[in-house]
């Protein structure tokens, strides 16, 4: 154990010291289970506190016994400098709008995790290009995917973030007996039979995990998981639902077919050389969100010339804003066909969820009170970055919300079967009740 921490702890001083060099910031993501309790008691031994923030992002979906948690680590590592990162948007907001998560969508993750972090950090150092090191909890025990992780990513999730896994090889038993040697306190999910913590409802999480929130913490999360329940009505017949919902089937939501907000909200034809799209519902203007592909460098009525990768083309908006062409469309190339998609669904589906705005590395990207998107073309690069991120749409939205797949399509991982778990009601009960 003591050779373990002294590894990590090790580990930490020497990319500390690597990344100061080069003028990093250091951050402790902090969320209140177990590896996050571990990793800041390793940190808060291996730096002094004024050489790291703690940050802990509130997804807003927390159980209360993690909110509780990040009270008392509050006041365990008193001399530590903790902050609070939350989305603009309420977890019942960003529900609504995006539809619920599936394991492929996984939007919360960057919506109400990543991209309030990164705009904490912005707000603490006043620095918009600030670089930042995150000390993070992954490890490689917990999935299949994780245990390919390297224990340092950089960019993967912001260009200007690094993030450093210090107890990627540890096992749970491991931090179970390091938080009880150093007398470390516990989140009281542990001592309710959850081995880990995480949001109220998440595609993610276990059958194990279900059951006992159901039981334990019905109250909390009932209205997230009332919303999956109404997926379920819109989506399977009656005599299904309840399976759909306790066998997980849910998490498998691959489209936004059966989503009130959910389809496809433009159409493309290619025609006399010209590309068209024509849009039957939009959220954002084309003449605010394309100047990302290039500058527009003339206009004459609704006719515009624009530079795209150094090619000059011309696009027309008519019918009331709702259909949009570019000529000419034997110049365009697979990225400059693909960045006009990607810019047609930021103008079909864009609320303004500001996962495009952290991607920027210039400040360019603006989205206003309103949730409307500017571009200032003052300080654009063109560089795609807001595009490419989303590694397909272009918009978060968009992925969620256009049906390019179906329910239930991607049910093949070992929780196909798994349906909430009988659990002894004398035992559950004494879970819910147990103190330490
Ligand atoms: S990421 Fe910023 S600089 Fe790059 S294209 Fe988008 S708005 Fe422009
Ligand atoms: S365009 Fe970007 S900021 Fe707007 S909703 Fe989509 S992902 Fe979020």
């Amino acid at each position: 154990m003591k050779g373990l921490e002294q590894k990590a702890i090790a580990y930490i001083r020497e990319k500390h010291k690597y990344f100061k060099a080069k003028g990093y910031s250091f951050v402790v993501a902090f969320s209140g289970g177990k590896d996050s309790l571990v990793l800041l008691d390793l940190v808060n031994k291996a730096l002094s506190p004024d050489e790291f923030y703690v940050i802990f992002s509130n997804t807003g979906m927390e159980l209360s016994c993690t909110l509780e948690a990040i009270e008392k680590a509050k006041k365990h590592w008193s001399t530590l400098r903790f902050f609070e990162a939350q989305s603009h948007m309420a977890p019942n907001e960003s529900w609504d709008e995006f539809g619920i998560p599936g394991r492929r969508l996984r939007w919360c993750c960057s919506v109400h995790k990543s991209v309030p972090t990164i705009l904490k950090m912005r707000e603490i150092t006043g620095d918009y290009d600030v670089q930042t090191v995150v000390f993070d909890g992954i490890r490689a025990e917990e999935s299949a995917s994780r245990a390919q992780y390297s224990d340092i990513s950089v960019g993967a999730k912001n260009i200007n973030q690094v993030n450093c896994s210090p107890i990627l090889e540890w096992g749970s038993s491991e931090l179970f007996i390091y938080l009880l040697y150093n007398n470390i306190l516990f989140n009281r999910g542990y001592r309710k039979g959850f081995f880990r913590m995480g949001c109220k409802v998440c595609p993610l999480s276990s059958n194990w995990w279900d059951s006992l929130a159901n039981n334990i913490y019905t109250s909390e999360i009932k209205e997230l998981f009332n919303k999956v329940e109404e997926y379920s009505s819109n989506s399977k017949p009656q005599r299904e639902r309840k399976d759909f919902v306790e066998e997980g089937g849910w998490k498998a939501r691959m489209g936004g077919r059966y989503l009130p907000n959910g389809g496809n909200r433009f159409s493309e034809r290619i025609e006399d050389n010209t590309l068209y799209f024509n849009f039957s519902l939009k959220k954002q203007n084309w003449l605010d969100v394309s100047p990302i592909l290039g500058p527009i460098v003339e206009k004459a009525d609704n006719s515009y010339t624009q530079i795209i990768n150094k090619q000059e083309f011309s696009f027309k908006i008519e019918d009331n804003d709702m259909s949009i062409s570019y000529f000419p469309y034997s110049l365009m190339d697979r990225f400059v066909i693909s960045h006009l998609r990607g810019i047609a669904n930021k103008v079909a589906y864009c609320i303004g969820c500001k996962a495009c705005m952290v991607q920027c590395p210039v400040d360019a990207f603006v989205i206003d009170n309103e949730k409307q998107i500017h571009i200032r073309e003052e300080k654009c690069l063109h560089c795609s970055n807001c595009i490419e991120f989303t590694k397909g749409k272009g918009c978060l939205v968009a992925k969620s919300l256009s049906t390019t797949g179906g329910y239930g399509m991607d049910l093949k991982g070992m929780n196909r079967y798994q349906p909430f778990l009988r659990l002894d009601p004398i035992w559950v009960k004494r879970q819910a009740n147990s103190v330490f």
